[in-house]
């Protein structure tokens, strides 16, 4: 998910909605914003689909008023259920000495266990998030002011979370002790920012200050930012695939660029994985970076084999079964006249299930390639995500039940090589690659080394 928060500065939501469309890409299923006015109070609106098509509308806008608003853009990890709308988020909740509102990206890995709790002690649940436990946790909370409860209950949640909320006067930043999910602060004019990702800064003319540090809470008024670390220290583990396939290229991530980082990952694969080849192509557009970085290490040219329709939302491939059996042709079309005769290497950011991969080795043997060799920008994906990037379960991921040689039988392609782990701490710059005693990142979707326990996830029956 993307969350995105603005104070000091008047019509605070439309900056908000502009924010918001430029995170996008970190979820596209709904969106949130809530403002706070004097005059008016808390207004929230949540909605389905993109930003654009409703955070736009001047009647809409005009209902979130006030020069403090933060938002959410979501996209669900709760696997296959229906999507409802009061799933979406920012929660609000109002307390005794008034209101507060919370925007989260990450997943609480100790949720169904709070929840199961703070029913048993009355609470009485309005959403299936994860995320509401921390409003009922503040509600329930001794503490005085409404920042001191947030701390209060976030010291009893586990997992991952970059938080943006606010009360009637303060936007709150929180970044979990590991840091796993990306938090940056930006002025503009004489306000402040909250962003997930420093490409929403840019969008809003907003200029980039620092990031929230792992485990520490900002207090922002317009007067200034407050600084606060309510957990024990802990050594980082920001998700490295973020780096990978989650951020925006355009992003910065501890001062480093996610395209520099990914066209790296490029080059470290074509060191590792070269192969005679007469064209380096990407699947759009996860793959473009890296691709770059394979073309300009091997000297093989890179070209365009596969192209996007830039018009291909999400929500499209619903329809009928007819439709969704075509699957990836709705989004991706191989650039014929290019392929033929030719030997092909392409680079996509990751194998999941492997169905993207299969439908492309079709497509592209089908437009007369003559090899198909698949490099892959991260090591295989074995383990599923618990911090908020949704991955199916174990089972339902190819590198958990297949060796590398199985995979590339399965995919039925010429040569299938990913980047090791340790090529891919060197391209995010870790020059002497993973500090195996003590990891510098997550990286638990490769590893199986996960650094919070996955305690509602092993109590389902699920096996480290
Ligand atoms: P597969 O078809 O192997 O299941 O999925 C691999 C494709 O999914 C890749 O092209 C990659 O760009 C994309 N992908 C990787 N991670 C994610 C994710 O977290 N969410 C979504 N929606 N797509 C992803
Ligand atoms: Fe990121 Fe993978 Fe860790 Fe999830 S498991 S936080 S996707 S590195
Ligand atoms: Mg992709």
């Amino acid at each position: 998910c993307g969350v995105f928060g603005v104070i000091g500065v008047p019509e605070a939501a439309n900056f908000v909605a502009l924010g918001l469309h430029a995170l996008q890409h970190r979820g596209q299923e709904a969106g949130g914003i809530v403002s706070y006015d004097a005059g008016t109070g808390f207004n929230s609106q949540r909605r389905f689909g993109y930003v654009r098509d409703n955070f736009t509308k001047q009647s809409l806008m005009e209902t979130l008023p006030g020069e403090l608003s933060i938002g959410h853009v979501r996209y669900s990890t709760s696997g296959g259920k229906a999507p409802v709308l009061r799933d979406v988020q920012p929660f609000f909740g109002e307390f005794s000495m008034g209101g507060a509102a919370i925007a989260h990206n990450g997943n609480i890995t100790n949720a169904v266990a709070l929840r199961r709790e703070l029913i048993e002690r009355g609470s009485i649940f309005q959403s299936n998030s994860d995320t509401e436990c921390i409003i009922h946790l503040m509600a329930r909370s001794m503490q005085r002011t409404i920042p001191e409860r947030m701390e209060d209950a976030l010291r009893r949640v586990e997992g991952a979370f970059s938080i943006v909320a606010m009360t009637r006067t303060k936007l709150i930043g929180v970044r979990d002790p590991l840091g796993v999910r990306p938090l940056v602060l930006g002025q503009l004019g004489g306000g402040y920012v909250l962003s997930s990702e420093t490409c929403a800064l840019d969008i809003i003319g907003a200029k980039y200050v620092r990031e929230i540090e792992p485990g520490e809470l900002v207090m922002i008024t317009a007067q200034g930012v407050e600084s606060h670390f309510p957990f024990r220290r802990q050594k980082p583990r920001f998700c490295i695939f973020e780096h990978v396939y989650f951020s925006r290229p355009d992003s910065i991530i501890g001062s480093r660029s996610v395209y520099e980082t990914r066209r790296q990952i490029g080059v470290e694969l074509a060191k590792e994985s070269p192969v005679d080849a007469d064209l380096v192509c990407p699947v759009p557009d996860s793959g473009v970076p890296a691709a770059i970085g394979y073309s300009q290490e091997s000297g093989i040219p890179y070209a365009m084999g596969i192209i996007r329709n830039q018009y291909m939302g999400r929500t499209f491939i619903e329809p009928t079964d007819q439709i969704r059996n075509m699957g990836v042709r709705l989004k991706l079309n191989v650039n014929r006249a290019l392929i033929q005769g030719k030997r092909v290497i392409l680079v996509d950011d990751s194998v999941v299930r492997g169905t993207t991969s299969r439908k492309i080795r079709e497509m592209i043997l089908d437009a007369g390639a003559a090899e198909v060799h698949f490099r892959i920008a991260s090591p295989p994906t074995a383990w599923p995500c618990f911090y908020g990037v949704d991955t199916p379960q174990r089972e339902k991921l190819l590198a958990a039940t297949m060796s590398e040689e199985e995979m590339r039988e399965h995919l039925a392609v010429d040569s299938l090589k990913f980047i090791s782990l340790d090529g891919l701490y060197r391209a995010v710059g870790e020059t002497s690659g993973r500090d195996d005693s003590s990891p510098q990142y997550c990286d638990a979707c490769f590893s199986g080394e996960y650094p919070v326990k996955p305690s509602d996830q092993i109590e389902q029956g699920f096996e480290l």
